[in-house]
């Protein structure tokens, strides 16, 4: 049972509260004021024992927050003895766990611990990904119970690590999914995405496990984190994972201004590729799918032509456009043995194909058709140093969001929304839940 413990509010420090700040006590009337404290335990509920006095806490952390009080009683007095209480042993938070496999319940975990290194962020939005939906029922493999998945985040930092530079308490930032150790030789190289060492978040596949980030709050390394404007919210913040994907697989395929780019499947990432491989020059971009709905939303984004590969034949099509040329570049988003054979038949002789797509572990390659036509094919995974840029796309507007959120919800909707998202709900495409609210 947690034990409570009280503290008086007066100029000493007293057992883990910081003497008020006198000025603030000072403001107003005397009778009632606003000052912050700090504990070292996990703030519960800060209750006035003195009857007439009314207390509101704010917390600006879990462990600090700013107090405003005003008491009845003391009219012109100065109010000195403030009671509050802290239950002590408090030190779990709310997590979204995957307790066994297609089971997800709201319960609590232990407060995460951070290293000199780390920041405890207090997690405000975090995507639900494709990865989570395929690892919740068991067939990836990569989400072993017991575990709070989630890798998708954006919240603020709400304690600091002794090591910590940069950051401070109150930022609001984003992190990479992946947990890099800054010292392999690819890491060492600006290629952290191929570190020797990676985690990622909220995964765990035999030999590790990470607990991530549908919880009220995540432990993660300084190194991975980046700062977010204030224009910029955390639910399209959470996004960015998803549009580091893109940009880095744009990055990945080499465009002159003015080419012609197919895009080879328009679901989220689809999406998000369509406009990241625009804003690199392409001209023209042309985006298949089998969904007239997502193609309608990839015109919206800046596709110039779309083709429902159902009803038309893609390859043709993209010759008609190209003046029987074919595209200069393919970027293929699903990983199948139909979909990357028709990125390279739509692809020029000597022109490229990244394949972001990762669905078959093996396809069949036409390769007399790669290697007579000399093309280049690149595989792109994750992302490599490109967060701050993707957080100025968005928040320029040169890249948009929006149209991908299906909702926002509570993590206590998690549930529900894995099993919608499992079960194929329709048009469903990114559910961001907000472990913590305002
Ligand atoms: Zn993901
Ligand atoms: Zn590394």
């Amino acid at each position: 049972m947690a034990s409570v413990r009280r503290h008086t509010l007066s100029a000493d420090a007293a057992d883990g509260v910081l003497p008020p700040d006198e000025s603030s006590l000072d403001k107003g009337t005397g009778h009632s004021g606003e000052v912050l404290f700090a504990t070292s335990h996990r703030i519960d509920r800060i209750p006035p024992l003195h009857k007439n006095a009314t207390l509101q806490c704010r917390p600006r952390s879990v462990f600090a927050g700013w107090a405003t009080f005003t008491c009845r009683q003391h009219r012109g007095q100065r109010l000195t003895n403030i009671f509050w209480t802290f239950s002590q042993g408090y030190t779990s938070v709310k997590a979204l766990l995957l307790s066994e496999y297609k089971k997800l319940q709201v319960t609590e975990i232990p407060v995460p611990e951070i290293a000199p290194d780390e920041v405890l962020v207090q997690v405000r939005a975090c995507g639900i990904c494709g990865s989570d939906i395929h690892g919740w029922d068991g067939s990836s493999g990569r989400r072993i119970p017991p575990l709070v998945m989630g890798h998708e985040a954006a919240g603020v930092v709400a304690a600091v690590g002794r090591d910590v530079k940069g950051y401070a308490e109150g930022d609001r930032i984003t992190f990479d999914s992946t947990v890099w150790c800054g010292k392999c030789r690819y890491c060492l190289g600006g290629r952290p995405n191929l570190c020797d060492n990676r985690m990622v978040l909220g995964v765990s596949c035999g030999d590790y496990r990470r607990y991530g980030c549908f919880a009220e709050y995540v432990n993660v390394p300084a190194r991975i984190c980046c700062h977010l404007p204030k224009n910029l919210s955390f639910e399209h913040a959470a996004l960015i994972e998803a549009v580091s994907v893109a940009v880095h697989a744009a990055n990945r395929t080499p465009v002159s201004l003015g080419d012609t780019a197919v895009v080879v499947g328009s679901g989220m990432i689809g999406l998000l590729v369509i406009q990241a491989i625009k804003q690199k020059g392409c001209s023209q971009v042309i985006a298949t799918d089998l969904n007239d709905a997502r193609l309608e939303v990839a015109r919206k984004l800046g596709a110039t032509t779309t083709i429902n590969v159902g009803k038309e034949d893609a390859v043709a099509r993209v010759k008609e456009l190209t003046n029987g040329r074919g595209a200069d570049v393919a970027l293929e988003v699903v990983g199948s043995t139909a979909t990357i054979r028709s990125a390279i038949d739509c692809t020029r002789k000597g022109g490229s194909v990244t394949i972001v797509g990762n669905l078959a572990p093996t396809i069949e390659l036409p390769l007399q058709s790669v290697v007579t036509r000399e093309l280049n094919i690149f595989g792109s995974c994750a992302s490599s140093g490109e967060y701050p840029a993707c957080v100025d796309l968005l928040a320029s507007g040169m890249i948009r969001v929006e149209d991908m959120i299906t909702a926002t919800a509570p993590l206590e909707q998690g549930h529900d929304w894995f099993a919608r998202l499992y079960d194929g709900e329709s048009n469903a495409m990114k559910v961001v839940l907000c472990p913590s609210m305002d």
